[in-house]
């Protein structure tokens, strides 16, 4: 759960980086993370905290250069660390290089054991980490031959950007698990940008000429344009993102995100409807599938809960004693809309149940007479190795509990979720438009064996 933004040929390219990532900060609030290239050297500003909080005016002056790369973080894999933030920078023998990764590497325990065991020494817990170790063992001669040499042997989801030798260069893995889109500014054509989302197009006024393609390893410096390939795959974009994780107002895979989750809603209201007076959404992961549920259902629509903004995402804290702290922090519900009435509440998944039931609970406290409970994806019963935070399989509630137990435990009159095959109606699936749902059925693209060793965390920095 990161976001990556990377250009290539602009003066100003370190802001147009600021801003691509306000734009992407819905996908990682831990940390935020800028690097400029200006030729032969690299200029970093990297530190816990928000877009906003981490670069000051003065700071963005001094990263210098026409190419730049940024990124925002969730942890995935390695802690919440000042030393895990990214960009990753190293220096080698070719000279400097930096990284920024959204997704999630299989195989990078068992590929840091082997490195170690052959002495390499690891300045990170992150995952990501390993790519930059691979690459300096590599005797390849060019920048991209390391790169793809390191990318053969890493396996898992990886939609990334690096800069190194004035290049901007940007690879996603052989499933297309993450987005990772190529577009250029529409004032300047031969500047191209790439981002995990398009929002962060629009922001700064550029146009989408494509997907990176799953497998592509993309390099772009002064005479334009080049792509390779790695090897081929089955195509496995996440699913989630469409649900939960992507802003609505990107185009992601081609489709709009807004549109897939109001037919996310309608699919849902066919299948489990109720016999409610309002539909409301849990703000904000919930909105675009309410409308597409009270559209369908014809149930008026209102907002029975208001999300105060300015909090971040409750269960992104990754403290419990805090996600507990922050629903009311986050929500507040109108009694001048609930009470007394019968009430479908939709949102687009449970993970632990926590937050749900405080919210089912604020609604009955507000003076809802009945609580429905809507979801608008299957019950998440595994946890995702490709990048998305969710808990253990143990911690999942769908796992280990039907809906009727759910409904139960959550204190709802009802709860009930979009099929498998609807949510596939919605995201329109197909033969050629597959997608990666293991958190909703377990069948994982990635075969592979547990890390060998559980890796403790040796060095805390303060
Ligand atoms: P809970 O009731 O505690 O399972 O929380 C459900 C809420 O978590 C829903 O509003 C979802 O939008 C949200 N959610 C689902 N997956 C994630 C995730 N990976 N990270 C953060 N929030 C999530």
């Amino acid at each position: 759960m990161c976001g990556v933004f990377g250009i290539s040929n602009h003066p100003e390219a370190a802001n147009l980086t600021y801003l691509g990532l306000h734009a992407l900060q819905h996908r990682g609030q831990e940390s935020a993370g800028v690097v400029t290239s200006d030729g032969g050297t690299l200029h970093a500003v990297r530190k816990m905290g928000l877009v906003a909080d981490v670069f000051s005016a003065d700071l963005l002056r001094s990263l210098r250069g026409r190419v730049a790369i940024g990124h925002v973080r969730y942890s995935t894999a390695g802690g919440s660390l000042p030393k895990n933030i990214q960009p990753l920078t190293a220096e080698y023998r070719h000279g400097a290089v930096a990284l920024a990764h959204n997704g999630n590497l299989v195989n990078a325990e068992n590929l840091r054991d082997e490195l170690e065991a052959d002495g390499a020494i690891f300045s990170s817990n992150s995952d990501t980490e390993v790519i930059l170790q691979l690459m300096a063992r590599c005797s390849e001669p060019s920048l991209v031959g390391r790169l793809a040499w390191a990318l053969a042997q890493v396996q898992g989801a990886y939609s990334l950007v690096l800069t190194a030798e004035d290049k901007l260069i940007a690879a996603r893995d052989p499933h297309g698990f993450r987005p990772l889109i190529l577009g250029r500014l529409r004032q300047s054509p031969e500047t191209y940008v790439i981002a995990s989302e398009t929002c962060a197009f629009d922001l700064i006024e550029a146009e989408v000429i494509r997907d990176v393609e799953p497998g592509e390893i993309l390099t772009i410096d002064e005479q334009g344009l080049h792509s390779e390939r790695l090897r081929e795959a089955p195509r496995r974009f996440c699913v989630f993102e469409h649900v939960y994780f992507a802003r609505p107002d990107s185009v992601l895979d081609s489709q709009s995100v807004y549109e897939l989750r109001v037919r996310m809603g309608e699919v849902l209201a066919r299948e489990a409807p109720a016999d409610a007076d309002i539909v409301i959404p849990v703000p904000d992961s919930g909105v675009v599938a309410a409308l597409g549920f009270a559209r369908g259902a014809q149930i008026p629509f209102e907002m029975g809960l208001i999300r105060n903004h300015y909090v971040g995402r409750t269960f992104i804290e990754p403290k419990d004693s805090i996600r507990h702290f922050g629903v009311k922090l986050k929500l507040n519900p109108l009694p001048g809309i609930l009470e007394g009435k019968r009430v479908v509440v939709v949102d687009d998944s449970i993970v632990r149940g926590t937050t749900s039931r405080k919210i089912v609970k604020m609604i009955r406290g507000a003076g809802a007479r009945e609580v429905h409970l809507r979801i608008s994806s299957p019950p998440v019963i595994r946890p995702c190795f490709y990048g998305i935070d969710t808990p253990t399989r143990s911690e999942l509630i769908a796992n280990s509990h039907s809906p009727d137990e759910i409904a139960r435990y959550l204190t709802a009159d009802s709860v009930a979720y979009l099929s498998p095959a609807g949510l596939a109606e919605a995201v329109r699936e197909g033969p050629t438009r597959a997608f990666c749902h293991a958190c909703f059925t377990g069948e994982y693209p990635i075969a592979f064996n547990p890390p060998t060793s559980r890796r403790q965390l040796r060095l805390v920095e303060l």
